[in-house]
């Protein structure tokens, strides 16, 4: 998920939920009251869980906020999206290793800092 749909969805989630909440509070709508708080608490268990997986947690609260338990249990077992920021590719059997290796953990080259991988 792209940067700035987690910034939507981290900032609008929690503004909508608040403003349903104080709607609930003033229609003395129990029900929706719980709905959004139950909401809420799936929500950050999601985070959570989320954080343990080393996943976007703003998708992550997503997943919790909008399919409560569910959700977090996606959260949970859904693999992990591979986080290239890290990754190069080696330059001579082309698959994705940490930056930082000295030594490619797939063909066993021994990597050189200064060539560009
Ligand atoms: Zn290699």
């Amino acid at each position: 998920m792209e940067k700035k749909n987690s910034y939507i969805i981290s900032l609008g989630l929690p503004m909508v939920s608040t403003f349903a909440i104080i709607y609930a509070i003033n229609t003395n709508d129990d029900f929706l009251l719980y709905l959004m708080i139950s909401a809420l608490i799936t929500g950050l268990l999601a985070i959570f869980v989320g954080n343990v997986k080393k996943r976007n947690l703003a998708e992550s609260f997503a997943l919790g906020y909008l399919f409560s338990l569910i959700g977090v249990v996606l959260v949970a077992i859904l693999p992990s999206p591979i986080d290239i920021s890290n990754k190069k590719n080696c330059p001579f059997c082309k698959e994705l290793i940490n930056i930082e290796a000295t030594k490619c953990p797939f063909c066993q080259s021994v990597l050189n800092d200064k060539e560009q991988g």
